[in-house]
């Protein structure tokens, strides 16, 4: 039984191609982030929408380098300005990956990037961008910062959300396939982080192409990967946790108009939380790529 209400109202800018500077030309595949008029444009278009934004992939807040930080600071710099006038309410971003293990230790990492963001909280009060949240994203690849409870950790320790992408939770082999363990996952949450109707948790929600290294790309729900999304919706709701976040559909599929995939699929979510059915357990595949996911 439904027993909340749903409404299909939230966005995401995907700044994740974006570069500072760069002149007029740009390197293929790259784009200028979008000029302050744009963004006065994008405000009244979607007025009543919750608006967050996902960062350039080219951020991180696990490198070594001072001059690839000083970048990643420039871009939130930039994302933390437009964002104000944009009235953004989070920003997604990836933390970087887990490859400075040579030179560090798995703990070493995890504090450089709690340091980190908190240097980015910082740079946000300065800008007078209080309202905007920091959220982290659950990463896909089995060796990207990070899994879903290093996440907890990072945001329990500087006060930050996280973005659930429970397809990236999946495809990196969290467990979060049967009902007991999405809703483990909904009391740490409950126990770590200050969410609340007027605090979402951000989530993103997609079909997910899985490798042997996690992540491939992201598909349509019911392409790929079985991904037990209905599983995960009926959980939300079973225990009256869907006014606690906010859903963004990332799906996508070659060889079509971008939009359309996600839209398509972002009814199907709709529609779900909106119908009486609910699933306790997961249809696990019979097929060769469960050797991916069972470890
Ligand atoms: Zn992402």
């Amino acid at each position: 039984m439904m027993t909340e209400t749903a409404k299909l109202n939230s966005i995401e800018f995907g700044w994740t191609n974006c570069l500072i500077g760069g002149g007029r030309t740009l390197p293929r595949g790259f784009e200028h982030y979008p000029s302050e008029t744009q963004v006065k444009v994008a405000r009244e278009t979607f007025k009543n929408f919750y608006k967050s934004a996902h960062a350039p992939y080219i951020a991180s807040l696990t490198v070594s380098e001072e001059k690839k930080m000083r970048t990643t600071k420039a871009h939130f710099t930039k994302m933390f300005k437009l964002g104000v006038v944009l009235n953004l309410r989070h920003i997604t971003f990836h933390c970087g990956s887990f490859t400075e293990k040579k030179s560090l230790s798995s703990v070493q990492i995890i504090q450089r990037v709690i340091s980190r963001v908190k240097e980015l909280l910082k740079r946000k009060e300065e800008l007078s961008a209080s309202e905007i949240e920091l959220a982290p994203e659950v990463g896909g690849k089995i060796n990207s910062f990070a899994d879903f409870d290093t996440l907890i950790h990072v945001a329990s320790e500087t006060g930050t959300l996280l973005t659930w992408d429970f397809a990236h939770d999946f495809a990196r082999g969290g467990t979060v396939i049967t009902y007991d363990q999405i809703k483990n996952r909904l009391i740490k949450i409950e126990d770590n982080l200050d969410v609340s109707n007027h605090r979402p948790l951000p989530i993103h929600l997609s079909g997910i192409i899985v490798g042997k290294h996690g992540e491939q790309e992201h598909t349509l729900l019911d392409k790929g990967a079985k991904l037990p999304w209905k599983l995960f919706l009926s959980v939300l709701k079973n225990e009256n946790f869907i006014h606690k976040t906010v859903i963004i559909c990332e799906s996508k599929a070659k060889a079509a108009w971008p939009g359309e995939d996600s839209l398509t699929d972002s009814q199907k979510i709709f529609d779900f939380l909106f119908s009486d059915e609910l699933i306790t357990k997961w249809d696990a595949p019979a097929t060769s790529l469960s050797k991916f996911i069972f470890k």
